[in-house]
């Protein structure tokens, strides 16, 4: 996700490029994503590159019931200004105002895609995987896999609930 941009820095103001994106595996935060397929679109702004990032990708996630690894496919779309710390053409610093939020490409002229992917998952709708669509979740009590088979809480609050309703007076349990 690591782009040479030294060429496109140096291209008139409205030039625009195409880069195609591949990349297996790409570690983001807390998630992997894998396969990530897409492209690119740099247009040379007067200050840096406009880029258009347009990819899919499978991110490693936890179920939202159980915990268990899960590959959800993801969609990635975003557009942010990426300026030099260095003009390519005179080497003089260039600027921006406090408070302009954009990335800025280092003296090196390489321009990470990499946090642009990070604030875009960040930003997103919190995703709720499912590690398949009946997913009996952990159980609340004891935390066990429900998808392994019952754990032993149903049935010991189901007893309970029977020996209250045996209670002639109920009125003084909870003590
Ligand atoms: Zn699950
Ligand atoms: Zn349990």
């Amino acid at each position: 996700m690591e782009l040479h941009v030294l060429r496109e820095l140096r291209q008139p103001i409205g030039s625009v490029t195409v880069v195609d994106l591949q990349e297996r595996s790409l570690p983001v935060d807390d998630t992997v994503l894998q396969n990530l397929r897409g492209s690119a679109t740099l247009l040379r702004t007067d200050r840096g590159l406009l880029v258009t990032l347009n990819a899919d990708a499978l991110a490693d996630m936890a179920c939202s019931r159980c915990l268990a690894t899960v590959q959800s496919p993801i969609s990635i779309h975003f557009e942010e200004e990426y300026v030099p710390v260095v003009d390519a053409n005179t080497g003089a610093p260039v600027r921006v105002a406090d408070g302009d939020d954009v990335f800025r490409i280092g003296p090196d002229f390489v321009l990470n895609l990499r946090e642009g992917v990070r604030e875009y998952i960040l930003i997103s709708e919190p995703f709720k995987p499912l590690c398949r669509p009946d997913c009996a979740g952990l159980c609340p009590q004891c935390g066990a896999d429900l998808n392994l088979g019952p754990c032993g809480c149903a049935e010991a609050a189901d007893e309970r609930w029977r020996a209250l309703a045996g209670l002639r007076t109920s009125d003084r349990e909870g003590s």
